[in-house]
């Protein structure tokens, strides 16, 4: 129980992997937010699930893309429980096609949810890491964002960001012993993949050395390393997790 009288909070955190984070933090010993934007069902049965194995968890929903909403999500947090030791920047979202007809609205939006609300989340965050000179912030980016994809250049884009604030951040944020790393994974059965054909689930499966979709538990043990006292050297870096389809830094 290694992170006993922390608390964590994973955006995104009701459903596919950032469930499986919850889950992971609380068995750790975290009390632990669950933020989700539209599927309360699945939030609350993520919550349901900790309570059930003796962890503590609530529910914070707010929409990351939303400054003003972050600000007022964060401040209700830190009022009703601590500030946050552990951030989990795993909200994402997809709009796909190929660029030269993406609408702009479709760039809007992945940026928002998947860079913006990574920003805003961290900047609300961090004020109380800061003053218990302590912290830990994951933010969840994509093999998409080191290999590119052919229809995802919003999604590339703002995953390849959050890499470059990550290294930001991370030199801002050391002095005040406070870690920003990034989890990269590769494909992983989640909502976000379920829509794949089985043709091109094949063609992704050859590029995999390990042969198969990762799964969401996975991801959260990356996550769950990068939340430890144990990776308290380890700062600015990105974690793949991957089967190996990318081997690069
Ligand atoms: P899912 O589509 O299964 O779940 C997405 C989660 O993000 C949901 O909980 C959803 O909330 C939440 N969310 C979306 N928009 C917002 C918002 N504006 N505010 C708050 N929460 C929001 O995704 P995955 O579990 O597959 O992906 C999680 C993260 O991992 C994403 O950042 C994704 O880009 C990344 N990733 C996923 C990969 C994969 O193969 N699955 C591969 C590489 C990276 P709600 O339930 O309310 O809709």
């Amino acid at each position: 129980m290694t992170l006993t009288g922390k608390t964590a909070l994973v955006t995104g955190g009701g459903r596919g992997i950032g469930q499986q984070v919850c889950l992971r933090l609380a068995r750790m010993g975290a009390v632990v937010g669950i933020n989700y934007v539209r599927n309360s069902s699945a939030a609350e049965d993520t919550l349901n699930r900790i309570r059930g194995e003796g962890g503590t968890a609530f529910l914070a929903p707010f929409d990351v893309a939303d400054p003003a909403a972050v600000e007022s999500g964060m401040k209700d947090i830190a009022a009703a429980h601590e500030a946050v030791d552990i951030l989990v920047n795993n909200a994402g979202i997809t709009r796909d096609g190929l660029m030269a007809r993406m609408k702009t609205s479709d760039w809007d939006q992945v940026m928002d949810t998947n860079l913006k609300g990574a920003f805003t989340c961290s900047k609300a965050a961090m004020k109380g890491m800061m003053k218990k000179r302590w912290g830990r912030i994951i933010n969840m980016t994509s093999v998409i964002g080191f290999l590119g994809n052919a229809g995802q250049v919003n999604y590339a884009a703002a995953k390849a960001g959050l890499v470059g604030m990550t290294r930001a951040m991370a030199r801002e944020l050391a002095g005040r012993s406070i870690t920003v790393n990034c989890v990269a994974p590769g494909y992983i059965v989640t909502d976000m993949t379920s829509s794949l054909t089985e043709d091109i689930r094949e063609a992704i499966r050859a590029q995999i050395p390990l042969g198969t979709l990762g799964q969401p538990e996975d991801v959260a043990a990356a996550v769950a390393f990068l939340a430890s006292p144990d990776s308290g050297y380890i700062t600015g870096q990105t974690l793949h997790v991957n089967g190996g389809m990318y081997m690069g830094s």
